[in-house]
């Protein structure tokens, strides 16, 4: 839309959020109401840009702002998301080479039985230590990877990873391995998971699969049944961040999970008493019980917060206290230790 003059005070605000209002409205198609939301992104002549390649051009970011921010708004275009953009370009540029540059490494976070404190699995984390950029935490490099889809390569090499260190530890202990809702709506996921298995001789059994609600949220047929064939090898899989997301108990029905996470945020409140939070907990492992799923409580820290969980009927327990995300070394030296006392 092209708003010739400009000059009226609160112009542009007010014509962005007439369009955002009229797209907005329900439309009814086939019985079906849709609900169609808008978000609008403005720059303004000469100040944003001289040239309409220039303009179209931070419009757009301030476009990508608004959707960021969760859509239905107006952003107007601001020279520090031109900055942003640059460095967001900059990352995807090193992600990118990061395989290939083997900048990527896995570190290894053990999960215990709530009761008998002793190491049941060990969820994959993945690292990034960058050449141009340094250490980029995950919560910063993994959300740019399933936008640009790079998450389809470096979830290959996790899974593949992850596997062939599992392959060295006891044989009762398993790997859990984060899978983005981009890697499970690939046609060949399934098949991914099998060569991996394959290449690297770990039992399916002992390979589980970590998966956040946001994989029902579209496309959900496909990962879903990308999941199903998963299980028929024999892998299992875990619900994660529970609580966090739709939260949608149809999603349980939807697939027969056998791990429900609840997220660390819970555990944090529940430690703190809050009563909405240990509510929450009670909820999730009293349902998990009756449909015969484990439970794994998620950033235990302190002693206390292991005996709350243990005693509300968590099964299994993953957090600060029990150990920190460590390198393939450390987890592998945990068992020579336990071998060590055994013998
Ligand atoms: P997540 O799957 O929920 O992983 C658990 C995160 O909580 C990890 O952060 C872990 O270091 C942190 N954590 C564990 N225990 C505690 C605790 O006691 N206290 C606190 N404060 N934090 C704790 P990390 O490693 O930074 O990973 C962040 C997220 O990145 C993960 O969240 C996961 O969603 C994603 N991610 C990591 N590796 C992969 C991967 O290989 N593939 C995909 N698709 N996502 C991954
Ligand atoms: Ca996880
Ligand atoms: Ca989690």
């Amino acid at each position: 839309i092209v708003i010739r003059d400009a000059s009226e005070q609160g112009l542009v605000e007010k014509t962005a959020r007439r369009v955002i209002d009229r797209l907005s409205q329900p439309y009814e198609i086939d019985h079906h109401t849709l609900y169609v939301g808008a978000s609008v992104g403005s720059a303004m002549a000469p100040r944003d840009g001289k040239t309409v390649e220039e303009l179209m051009r931070n419009a757009d970011l301030a476009l990508y702002r608004s959707k960021d921010e969760g859509g239905g708004s107006h952003c107007n275009y601001e020279p520090s998301l031109h900055a942003s953009a640059e460095e967001r370009r900059q990352l995807e540029f090193a992600l990118r080479r990061a395989l290939e540059r083997q900048e990527l490494s896995l570190n290894y976070q053990p999960v215990v039985d709530a009761n008998s404190e002793q190491v049941v699995s060990f969820e994959a984390l993945v690292r990034w230590n960058s050449n141009d950029h340094g250490f980029v935490s995950p919560a910063k490099f993994i959300p740019l990877a399933e936008d640009t889809r790079l998450i389809v390569p470096i979830g290959e090499w996790v899974l593949e990873q992850a596997c062939r260190e599992a392959v060295q530890w006891p044989a009762n202990v398993k790997v859990n391995v984060n899978v983005s809702a981009e890697q499970l709506v690939e046609p060949d996921f399934a098949k991914m998971v099998v060569r991996a298995l394959a290449v690297t001789g770990l039992e399916p059994a002992r390979l589980e699969l970590e998966v956040t609600e946001s994989i029902f949220l579209r496309d959900a047929d496909v990962a879903r049944g990308a999941l199903e064939q998963c299980m028929a090898l024999g892998c299992s899989i875990a619900l994660d961040d529970f609580g966090t997301g739709y939260s949608s108990l149809g999603y349980l029905r939807k697939l027969r999970f056998n791990t429900i996470k609840v997220d660390r945020s819970f555990v944090q409140g529940a430690s703190g008493n809050d009563p909405e939070s240990l509510a929450i907990i009670r909820a999730v492992v009293a349902m998990a019980q009756s449909l015969d799923l484990t439970t794994t409580a998620e950033g235990v820290e302190t002693e206390e917060q292991a005996a709350m969980i243990r005693a509300m009927g968590c099964n299994k327990i993953q957090g600060y206290y029990f150990g920190r995300p460590m390198a393939a070394a450390d987890a592998r030296a945990i068992f020579a230790r336990a071998e060590r006392l055994a013998s």
